[in-house]
């Protein structure tokens, strides 16, 4: 029986091992999850904003985010374990997408690419966006894009702990221990050594590491564009309610969405502040000196909000193009990676998941072919640039 070591047992290393876990009859494999801390106190699946969104500007995306979706919505099937059935909370009212003067060409390049793969997305002009969401202000609004089924959010640490617990009822091990390097004979591993002195014998190893994934990839002497790019969240009550709120981008470039019968936004520092590996301090003063005036602007109810509670958590940022990694690198014959999503990885972890899987059994992908995002575009430096990188 081969024996898969998988390092991070965050959202993505417990869907793999999931899908792995799945079939055993095909062939059983022996799947240990390395992870160092089984609180997930500083994973990014437990301090994301948990959101699944169609629009995508690239045909990969989209195709990774509808099996996303259609995944989540019979989770309670696919992942109960005996009588206990588990529920992420999914909710679907959409993304809506605001672009200025100056981004409605790319909104419309966009549109026209969802369209063509089949996304329920419409434009709204400012004065059907005001018609429909009467508490928006349109200022500086010229068009809008808004997806009208397929998107909306669910509890992120519940899907995380859902895949893992469906994941060991099938036979994954899960080990609370810290990996620190690997053993290597020629272009193969052969373990993943832990903090502890220990060995675990592998025929082949998943890095599933999240933010820290590059160090894992510098134990195998490969370099893996992957930092970790710290996003802060905060959460505020508002008097009013707003009703069929969506998930807004602004063209300020800050997102909102409601969070039970509170809300949630966050923004993306300017690229010269936005370093690797930051220490997940929340940056407060963010919210004071542009967030709450740019979103008081947009919603003009939002003048009278109060934060009632924030986080920090790390974009597992692939620096070269903003989309996943996966699969092998040409200089290991069975180092898996699942890694780089840029924000994304939480609507993508079913079809990573599903993915990886079918390379480590099959050798290739059976159902989505997910070979656009293998190293190979790196190595011949042909970037697959995501434009809807929130
Ligand atoms: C603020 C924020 C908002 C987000 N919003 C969204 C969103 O709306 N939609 C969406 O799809 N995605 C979103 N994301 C991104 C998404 O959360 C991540 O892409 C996804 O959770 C990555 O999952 P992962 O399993 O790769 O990483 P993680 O959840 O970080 O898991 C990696 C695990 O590896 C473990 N690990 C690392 N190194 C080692 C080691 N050496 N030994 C043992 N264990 C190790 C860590 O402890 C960790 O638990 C957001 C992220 C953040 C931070």
């Amino acid at each position: 029986m081969r024996r898969v070591v998988i390092i991070g047992g965050g959202a993505i290393g417990s869907a793999i091992a999931y899908f792995l876990s799945c079939d055993p009859e095909q062939e059983p494999f022996d799947i240990t999850v390395v992870e160092r801390d089984f609180s997930y106190r500083q994973a990014s699946s437990a301090l994301s904003a948990s959101s699944i969104r169609q629009q995508f500007s690239t045909a990969i995306n989209i195709e990774m985010s509808r099996y996303g979706i259609h995944f989540m919505r019979a989770l309670d099937q696919a992942l109960r374990v005996g009588d206990e059935v588990p529920d992420i909370g999914l909710v679907e009212p959409g993304y809506l997408y605001l672009a200025s003067p100056a981004g409605v060409d790319v909104l419309r390049e966009n549109h026209a690419m969802q369209k063509a793969h089949a996304v329920d997305v419409a434009l709204l002009t400012p004065t059907e966006l005001k018609a429909r969401f009467p508490w928006i202000s349109t200022e500086g609004v010229a068009l809008a894009s808004l997806g009208l089924s397929g998107e909306g959010w669910y509890d992120g640490y519940s899907l995380l702990q859902a895949f893992r617990r469906k994941a060991v009822s099938q036979g994954a091990r899960y080990v609370q221990a810290h990996a620190t390097g690997l053993r290597r004979d020629g272009r193969r591993l052969t373990g993943v050594q832990l903090g502890n002195g220990e060995t675990l014998d592998a025929d082949v190893v998943v890095n599933a590491a999240g933010a820290w994934a590059a160090t894992v990839a510098g134990w195998a002497g490969i370099e893996l564009p992957v930092r970790g790019r710290r996003r802060s969240v905060f959460s505020f009550s508002c008097p009013d309610a707003l009703p069929g709120c969506p998930l807004v981008i602004d063209t300020s470039g800050i997102w909102l969405r409601p969070e039970g019968r509170q809300f949630i936004c966050g923004f993306a520092p300017p690229a010269a502040q936005d370093l690797d590996d930051q220490p997940l301090d929340v940056e407060y003063e963010a919210f004071d000196s542009f967030i709450w005036p740019a979103l008081a602007e947009r919603v003009p109810a939002f003048e009278a909000i109060r934060m009632t509670g924030a986080w920090a958590g790390y974009y597992e940022m692939n620096v070269f193009d903003h989309n996943a990694i996966l699969g092998l690198h040409p200089a290991c014959d069975n180092l898996y990676f699942a890694n780089g999503f840029s924000g994304h990885g939480l609507q993508q972890c079913p079809a990573a998941g599903r993915g990886v899987a079918e390379l480590i059994r099959f050798g290739g992908y059976r159902s989505l072919d997910l070979g656009a995002l293998s190293f190979a575009r790196i190595l011949q430096n042909r970037p697959l640039l995501e434009k809807n990188v929130i």
